[in-house]
């Protein structure tokens, strides 16, 4: 039997080390080593023997380990824990201690007897999950995973900053709960075909938060697979851009809309225009337009100073918006003219309408400046009619208007 034990230590995979038990110093001296103690440290067994295991102990040591494998010894309780060691050629290793006291026939601990296994390997690889972790926990993208079935398994802090929600409250959510109604149906199904189907997915989605507030995202979803190559997982990426459409919409509205009166600009008041005319033609509807043009507006700038006329200009513009309805369109023309288009309306109800905005504009006294007034010019459309000959007679209507006294209307 004692052969055999000895055998069994002698080849053992693990390193195994005995000390002896003297815990007051010079402390437990090392009495045996196996061979594979001797591989895993680089020591010679005869120069261990006889020293302190102590001489194993480097600068990443941790000394709390060492703290607690000493109470353990001193108890002559079992030890287990794992720290950093160095062979002598003074490369470090992760090692795991499992150290017993053995006690002589006297029931006193007499040495003790410690297995250890080099685990240098298995902290490298959860040192690189753990890096790999901590990649998607500081990604200022938001990602997001779920299982097949498309539970929330894991969300970083950029997902909790923007959405609001607490990881712990949507593990096991489905990312439904961002939906914000943007999206149809089919947007989802096919987001779900492609995905299973092994493809990664790439969209702009339009997210609810918490608050209700919306963001956008640019988010690419990619299938995860494990080791058999089977798809467990769905990675979500995803780049809020919220920032950047706002921008673009800001840039949009700016490009089309006149940032005094608040009425689109010329430009797109022509596109205004043709879509309108186009639509005319095609189902064959009637359609009228009407100039209007501030009277003597030159000796209000001169009198009060431009920003008064600006002011004038901006309650204009108002009172164009309440005077028309939602299908008409008020355009700021120009400096101080207006253009109004008139859908499904003939020039006799565009006449009647170009007189309510007379009356109406007329009818308002400023601060300062008292009243102003308008000249409009209508013009119908007329069968074979171009825009541009319809424009010129609705101009040529209010040069008859100004040259007839100003604050009146004509037909043209
Ligand atoms: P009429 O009755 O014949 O239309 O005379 P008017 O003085 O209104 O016509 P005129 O075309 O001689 O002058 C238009 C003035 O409108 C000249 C210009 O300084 C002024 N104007 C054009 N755009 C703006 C603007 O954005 N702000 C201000 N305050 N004035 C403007
Ligand atoms: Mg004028
Ligand atoms: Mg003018």
């Amino acid at each position: 039997m004692d052969g055999l034990l000895q055998a069994a230590v002698e080849q053992s995979f693990n390193a195994v080390v005995i000390t002896t038990a003297d815990l007051e110093p010079p402390g437990p001296r090392i009495v045996y080593v196996n061979p594979a103690f001797v591989r895993m440290t680089g020591y010679a067994a005869e120069e261990l023997y006889g020293r302190n295991p102590r001489l194993l102990q480097g600068p990443r040591t941790q000394p709390q380990t060492i703290q607690r494998l000493r109470e353990c010894l001193r108890e002559g309780r079992y030890f287990q824990g794992s720290t950093v060691n160095y062979r002598k050629d003074g490369s470090s290793y992760y090692v795991e201690w499992n150290i017993s006291p053995v006690r002589d026939e006297n029931g006193q601990v007499a040495y003790f007897v410690s297995v250890q296994r080099d685990i240098s390997e298995q902290v490298a690889a959860e040192d690189r999950y753990d890096l790999m972790a901590s990649a998607l926990e500081v990604n200022s993208d938001q990602v997001v995973m779920t299982d097949w079935e498309g539970r929330i398994v894991y969300a970083n802090p950029a997902f909790e900053a923007r959405t609001g929600y607490d990881r712990e409250e949507v593990l096991g959510k489905n990312p439904r709960l961002l939906q914000s109604g943007h999206h149809d149906q089919e947007f989802y199904r096919e987001l779900w075909t492609t995905v299973k189907g092994g493809g990664p997915f790439r969209a702009t989605f339009v997210n609810h938060a918490r608050d209700g507030s919306l963001f956008h995202l640019e988010q690419t979803i990619t299938p995860v697979r494990n080791r058999l190559g089977e798809i467990t997982h769905f990675l979500s990426i995803g780049k809020d851009i919220s920032e950047r459409v706002h921008m673009e919409q800001a840039l949009r509205r700016m490009a089309t809309m006149d940032l005094l009166t608040g009425l689109p600009n010329r430009s797109f008041g022509e596109q205004i225009l043709e879509r309108e005319w186009n639509r005319a033609c095609r189902y064959g509807e009637i359609f009228s337009v009407i100039m209007a043009d501030i009277d003597h507006f030159k000796a209000i700038n001169d009198h009060y100073g431009h920003g008064v006329g600006d002011q004038i200009l901006t309650r204009v513009g108002q009172q164009l918006r309440t005077l028309t309805r939602d299908s008409d369109f008020a355009i700021r023309w120009g400096g101080e003219e207006f253009l109004i288009l008139v859908p499904k309306a003939d020039a006799k109800a565009a006449c009647g309408l170009a007189e309510r905005i007379r009356a109406g504009v007329a009818g308002e006294s400023h601060d300062r400046v008292g009243r102003i007034t308008l000249s409009l010019g209508v013009a119908g459309y007329r069968e074979r009619d171009s825009r541009k000959r319809l424009l010129r007679r609705a101009d040529d209507a209010l040069y008859r208007a100004k040259e007839g006294g100003r604050n009146r209307i004509e037909c043209g």
